[in-house]
């Protein structure tokens, strides 16, 4: 009989994943807070929380709970002239934790949707109020998702040249640094001026897939300032920085000032089901009020609002009302500091750099950041052979836990971490 790894490899299509020459794929049979369980009896940590979505650890019982009284009473429901309590709940939860301008939540399946969901809001807020503001703004290195709205917003080149004589012209500004920052803002301006733009998305803080690019608050308040000076809207897409990532539970709550629409999803469940969340200002919503049926926002999908989904985030937003899940944000927090204060002067190192609960080594290397480069490889192998579970960028590698990852793990990972740098500078 074939192994389940036999079967994978006959019938299972991976993403992101060249199928010809890729390892074989981790067996885990079980996964329990920071950890998941091989079929071969080995135990990991998984250190960047399965693709940055599980906050609170797995097999949380507080949330598997919510989930199985959920099941119960409802799987699923239409979400059009339909609605159903927990979806009520949370949008009415969300909405209370965001700065009291969100008011309307529209619901999705994960993030690409909940970021192709604002930017069609926004192109159609402008059109239902016949205004011309077509051009859309992004920054230099963005990941906003994987259907075409999401790819067009996001960095050039790389995975999606394939598809690129199909996006929508978007104008990117460079990624703002200590020596530039001034110069980005003075090309916004201009950008601006022309009146002809309508939207601004960004991922604020952190840029996710770029390497765990970061940036100055105060520098994101003077752009989003000047976007709405122009009358620009504004989109920040927190599908990863959401949900104490950052140290708050928003990217934004280190922000003075707030934009017009928000995207989430990742850690929104715990890390459990997908969902994806957009949630708009009263100011876009009513632009789509109208006795005009086609006025309103013609979109969804077959599981928009999923009861299961909903309960799910329920039960995680009651896990963020806990101050245990802050004082583990926290000691994350500490623990990042100290390592970096560690690392800082590191050969091997290029640059270390954390927000919140992210901290991220960039290594140094000849060829330049590359997702497909070679010290990529290497750094798994090393993790791997000593119990951590890691998907670094290139040749930029992060952590970025469950919360309730504890102080002994976090000392693994840190002597792993060590050891691998001694490792690359013998070679
Ligand atoms: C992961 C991610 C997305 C896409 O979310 P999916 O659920 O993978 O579709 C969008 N934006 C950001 C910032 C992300 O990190």
């Amino acid at each position: 009989m074939a192994s389940w790894i036999e079967k994978d490899n006959a019938y299972v299509w991976h993403p992101f994943t060249q199928m010809k020459t890729a390892p074989l794929p981790l067996e885990v049979v079980a996964a329990k807070d920071t950890c998941f369980y091989t079929a071969t009896g080995e135990k990991y940590i998984d250190i960047n929380s399965s693709w940055w979505v599980n906050v609170h650890g797995h097999g949380n019982e507080y949330i598997g709970k919510a989930l199985s009284e959920q099941f119960s009473k409802i799987d699923h429901t239409i979400f059009a002239d339909a609605t159903h309590h927990k979806a009520i709940e949370l949008a009415e939860r969300v909405c209370q934790k965001l700065p009291e301008t969100f008011q309307k939540v529209f619901f999705s399946d994960n993030g690409s949707t909940a970021v192709e969901v604002a930017l069609k809001m926004i192109v159609q807020y402008w059109y239902n109020q016949g205004i011309h503001k077509p051009k859309i703004l992004a920054l230099d290195g963005a990941y906003h998702g994987d259907t075409f709205g999401a790819m067009s917003v996001g960095q050039r080149g790389g995975f999606n040249t394939p598809f690129e004589p199909y996006f929508f012209d978007v104008d990117f500004l460079d990624f703002p640094t200590a020596e530039n920052e001034q110069l980005i803002l003075e090309n916004a301006r201009l950008k601006m001026e022309s009146g002809e733009v309508g939207c601004l998305i960004i991922e604020p803080l952190v840029q996710g897939s770029a390497g765990m690019r970061m940036y100055r608050a105060e520098w994101l308040d003077a752009l989003v300032r000047l976007a709405h000076a122009f009358d620009v809207k504004v989109i920040f897409d927190e599908v990863m920085t959401g949900w104490g990532r950052t140290g708050k539970l928003f990217a934004m709550n280190h922000c003075e000032e707030v934009p017009d629409i928000v995207c989430l999803s990742k850690g929104l469940t715990g890390g459990t089901l997908p969902l994806g969340l957009t949630v708009a200002t009263l100011e876009i919503y009513n632009a789509f009020l109208s006795d005009k049926k086609a006025n309103a926002l013609l979109h969804g999908h077959s599981f928009t609002g999923n009861s299961l989904a909903c309960a799910c985030a329920c039960a995680s937003l009651d896990l963020f009302e806990q101050q245990k899940t802050w004082d583990n944000v926290k000691r994350i927090e500490g623990w990042n500091q100290r390592l970096m204060g560690k690392l800082e002067k590191h050969p091997a190192i290029f640059n270390t750099r954390m927000t919140g609960t992210i901290l991220a080594i960039e290594l140094r290397q000849q060829e330049g950041t590359s997702y497909y480069s070679a010290i990529r490889d290497e750094i798994v192998a090393h993790f791997l052979e000593n119990g951590i579970f890691i998907r670094p960028l290139g040749n930029v590698f992060f952590f970025n836990p469950p919360y309730c990852i504890s102080d002994e793990e976090l000392r693994q990972v840190e002597d792993v971490t060590m050891c691998f740098l001694e490792k690359i500078i013998e070679m």
